[in-house]
């Protein structure tokens, strides 16, 4: 498979230099030549296959024979070895659970798939390649443990100290080995700008291979797809409305080129919160990027969502019809606390602030229109403390998160400094 740039000013890529250079130059993001369509009967077919066969179908055809068959399916197979529930809430409303995996998210699956590739592609290359990302919390944490172990690899994790939950902290800094863990004085954003200027940095990367693993990178993005395939075979009745609650919008984009190679939806609904950039461009055609507003669910405190431009592909750019298949609403803090205390009561289910804006957002669309749908359920409430503070308890500890709190915390506190980063980044060759 080949792909091209969004923004078509770089040459097209083979799935392999796509994945090992993450972005193309010319700050577009790489896009798959074309898309396959699955045979008429797949869908139809998803209860005899496991998940692993799913997965192995759906995204063989974008790797091609750059990763061999048998391989590829080992991949499949590590990448979705945990558990992708379908929960039915009320009448209308269902909940993919998406957080049975080693760090409680769904970013677990897409930095699982990558990590593995990109060992694949860098095995008897003889030099080492560095993984550099900054995160707020989710990222880093699926990324160090998508990659823990991984040879030749080792990844550089830029956090802003005292600004993650206790456990996603003790996700990010207690593997060692090839994870090194940075705690940058400093906030999200300053960690991005000094990831930036690594991978900017053209002396560096002439003495060592750097890469990024953030979700522009295609081995994170398609096998997002994999578990809406998984929730539709554990679907039945009418064709689903499925809710997502987006930041990047990479989530979302996986679903609908899912849909595009001939999963069923309905209607994708895109769950924002207070940053609102989508759901303003679905209501005036106007696409008008701000900064990031801080919330309760702060994965998705997004004000330029980076993979928005890949729907926008999907749609060719054709905004009528894009209109017609996602629709979009904006939930407030003050809404997604609600939501968290009332579906408790009524479900005695607990969401966490991402799903809870899910929710909201799904549930308000049922109120004008008919059928029913899933949200998807990004993390485990365990992640953010904030859970806790609305119900008036704790909710019960996967046994994972337990586990951790016997680990030793390893990180290296730094500056907002890039010339400590280089240093570290250096240190590692
Ligand atoms: C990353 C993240 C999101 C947003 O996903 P996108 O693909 O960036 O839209 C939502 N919820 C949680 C818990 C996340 O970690």
């Amino acid at each position: 498979m080949q792909y091209f740039s969004t923004n078509r000013r770089s040459p097209a890529a083979t799935f392999r230099e796509a994945v090992v250079q993450g972005q193309p130059d010319d700050k577009g993001l790489y896009f798959p030549a074309a898309i396959p369509r699955l045979d008429g009967t797949f869908c139809d077919r998803l209860g005899e296959m496991s998940n692993a066969e799913i997965a192995f179908e759906v995204i063989q055809p974008y790797i091609g024979s750059e990763i061999d068959d048998a391989r590829l399916r080992e991949i499949c197979e590590e990448t979705v070895n945990f558990d992708f529930p379908l929960v039915q809430l009320n009448e209308n409303i269902s909940v993919l659970e998406l957080f049975h995996g080693p760090t409680l998210a769904f970013k677990d699956v897409g930095a699982r798939f990558m990590s593995r590739c990109l060992g694949y592609f860098s095995k008897g290359q003889g030099e080492k390649t560095v993984v550099v990302v900054a995160t707020s919390g989710d990222t880093g944490g699926a990324v160090a443990a998508g990659f823990h172990g991984v040879e030749g690899v080792d990844v550089v994790i830029l956090y802003p100290k005292g600004r993650v939950s206790r456990i996603q902290e003790l996700q990010l800094t207690t593997f060692g080995g090839n994870v090194i863990t940075l705690e940058v004085q400093g906030s999200f954003d300053d960690c991005q700008t000094l990831a930036k200027a690594a991978l900017a940095d053209s002396d560096l990367r002439s003495k060592v291979s750097l890469t990024s693993a953030n979700s522009i990178n295609v081995a994170r993005w398609l096998p997002q797809q994999f578990y809406y395939f998984f929730a539709h075979k554990q679907w039945a009745g009418e064709v689903p409305i499925v809710c997502v609650p987006s930041g990047n919008f990479g989530n979302l984009a996986s679903g609908a080129l899912a849909n595009v190679s001939g999963l069923p939806v309905s209607k994708f609904i895109a769950a924002c919160n207070a940053n609102d950039v989508v759901p303003r461009f679905l209501n005036t055609e106007k696409y008008e990027p701000l900064p990031a507003i801080p919330t309760l669910s702060n994965a998705m405190d997004v004000g330029s969502p980076s993979n928005f431009v890949r729907i926008l592909e999907l749609f060719q750019h054709d905004f009528p019809q894009m209109a017609q298949k996602i629709a979009a609403a904006t939930i407030s803090d003050e809404e997604t606390r609600n939501i968290i205390q009332y579906v408790y009561e009524q479900c005695n289910y607990i969401l966490d602030p991402h799903g809870a804006v899910g929710y909201a957002s799904l549930e308000r669309y049922l109120e004008k229109h008919d059928g029913k749908g899933y949200l998807l359920a990004t993390a485990h409430p365990i992640k953010f403390d904030v859970v806790a503070e609305i119900l008036g308890f704790e909710p019960e500890s996967p046994g994972s998160v337990r586990e951790l709190a016997d680990k030793q915390k390893q990180s290296v506190e730094i500056d907002n400094d890039y010339g400590a980063v280089r240093d570290i980044i250096l240190s590692r060759i």
